[in-house]
């Protein structure tokens, strides 16, 4: 029963500093929050220490009186806090991680080989969607599965609905999969079920990024279209890393979806539950359910609005001009900057942001833009006023990164770097800038 500081003092030592990076910088990643501690303690509980495979009342072990009771109680608080009808929708509460999530969908809805549909990655799609390049089939669900990508219109940078149209007529997907990485606007539900009806495919939502949105009823509803929706559970949910399927379970075209999902999850694609992670999902849903959530997530899109509008009015381009969701795409290109530079002058700065592909980008590998989230500086009490200073911050970090560019390799960077690579412990990194 010793503290992991006397077992262990150099990992207690590592997490101290990771706690303190948390907490002294400004956490800008679309894909992070800042969890509770009340799901923290769940997440870190001696429920770690229990075998369940199975379900509940269905198990290969004993001793799941308590897991079952656990698990029953996070599917019935995930199907409320997502508004949904326990007569249509179920849900798999087991997956480790968006991508085993989304891996055990495709392994439920498709035969291998089969054909699927996804938003391309440079387009703000993400890998588990079908994603390849010219040289290889990097992902599963491009190794197991044929793939074909759509996109954005280049004018509008928004999902060009009418050309997703004609491509599936030609490629005849058994599966579209709608939802995004990284694009700031909100999607057009109706109009992909139209197209995969045109196709008798299937239509699943991942709602990874925007589901504590779509919980709290302020983006579009995935649900009203979609045959099956799996989220991650650390985003904008703002729970423990993990994943949820959700599947409808009514007329002929679901008969049958409840029990490919829940084998696809296990033992397609997983062995046991982390009960531990299912019990800190259980105590975030159960926040996603409280009045306080929706105003969260009203102040999680008013922030990221604030940003992007201080953003334009520093002369900045941002893809498609602006934000429906947490998100915010500052294109870079037109100050011949990319992604990744801007990402480590914020490393240095305690501002941390990621480098991201914006419409058009000649290579994913070198992306010309940087995506930037609300999601965790809201979890923090940030206001609008507050991301207008943040905005500021970047702003001043971006010019900062073109003088370097422009020394590339010069004096100033080395000393900068030198002045500057760790917040002093007590100092905000941001306002060093
Ligand atoms: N789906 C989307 C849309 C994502 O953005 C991500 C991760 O960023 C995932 C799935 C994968 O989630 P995980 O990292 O938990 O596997």
């Amino acid at each position: 029963y010793a503290p992991l500081s006397e077992v262990d003092p150099v990992v207690q030592n590592i997490i101290d500093k990771e706690t303190w990076r948390q907490y002294s910088g400004l956490e800008l990643i679309a894909s992070e929050n800042l969890t509770s501690r009340a799901t923290m303690e769940a997440n870190g509980s001696i429920l770690t220490n229990k075998y369940s495979e199975g379900l509940p009342n269905a198990r290969y072990y004993g001793g799941n009186e308590w897991i079952d009771e656990l698990e029953v109680l996070c599917r019935d608080r995930a199907l409320k806090a997502f508004h949904l009808d326990p007569a249509i929708w179920g849900v798999n509460v087991q997956p480790y991680s968006g991508s085993t999530a989304n891996f055990a969908a495709l392994t439920a809805l498709l035969q291998p080989q089969d054909r699927l549909m996804g938003l391309g990655l440079p387009d703000g799609g993400h890998l588990t969607h079908g994603y390849y390049t010219a040289k290889k089939k990097m992902t599963a669900s491009s190794i197991y599965f044929q793939s074909f990508p759509y996109g954005l219109d280049p004018s509008t940078q928004l999902i060009d609905y009418s050309t997703l149209a004609s491509q599936a007529r030609i490629f005849k997907p058994r599966l579209i999969i709608c939802g995004a990485s990284a694009y700031p606007r909100d999607w057009d539900y109706e109009a992909l079920r139209k197209v995969a009806d045109e196709h008798g495919a299937s239509l699943m939502a991942d709602i990874a990024h925007t589901s504590g949105l779509v919980a709290a009823q302020e983006l579009a509803d995935p649900f009203k279209y979609c045959d099956v929706v799996t989220t991650t559970t650390h985003k904008t949910l703002r729970g423990p890393r993990a994943g949820l399927i959700f599947f409808r379970k009514d007329g002929e075209a679901h008969k049958d979806l409840e029990k490919r999902v829940n084998d696809a999850v296990f033992p397609a694609c997983q062995g046991g539950p982390h009960n531990n992670t299912i019990a800190g999902i259980a105590t975030t849903l159960l926040q996603a359910t409280q009045p306080s959530w929706k105003v969260y997530a009203q102040q999680v899109i008013k922030n990221a609005q604030a940003l992007a509008d201080e953003l334009v009015k520093h002369g900045y381009k941002l893809q498609t001009g602006g934000t429906d969701n947490h998100l915010v795409l500052w294109d870079l290109r037109p100050l011949k900057l990319t992604g990744s530079k801007v990402e480590k002058i914020g490393d240095l700065l305690g501002i941390t942001i990621n480098k991201n592909a914006v419409s058009g980008d000649a290579s994913a590998q070198v992306p010309g833009g940087i995506r930037i989230g609300t999601a965790a500086l809201t979890s923090r009490d940030m206001r609008e006023e507050d991301l207008r200073t943040v905005a500021g911050f970047l702003h001043r970090a971006v010019q900062l990164a073109l003088l370097v560019q422009k020394e590339s390799g010069s004096k100033l960077l080395k000393d900068f770097v030198r002045s500057a690579t760790v917040p002093a412990e007590g100092k905000v990194g941001a306002q060093q800038v």
